[in-house]
């Protein structure tokens, strides 16, 4: 099963792929409007500027995150 999942934002997709999270935590901790592991969906992307998205996608410390 595709364990990849893309969020659109504006121009970009927020992607995210599952097997690589390590449930850091660090997602919901700096950006708590947009991750929000209790939700679902748990990346809610009207909540934050794109910019601001980028930025923590660009912290994730395994590579889950991505965007394109
Ligand atoms: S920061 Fe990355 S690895 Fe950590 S919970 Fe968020 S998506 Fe998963």
């Amino acid at each position: 099963m595709d364990k990849v999942k893309k969020y659109p934002k504006e121009d970009i997709q927020i992607i995210w792929d599952a097997k690589k999270c390590i449930h850091s935590g660090k997602s919901a901790k700096g950006l708590s409007a947009v991750f929000k592991p209790k939700d679902r969906p748990w990346i809610q992307s009207d909540n934050a500027s794109k910019q601001e998205i980028i930025d923590q996608i660009e912290k994730c410390p395994s590579g889950a995150l991505s965007w394109e």
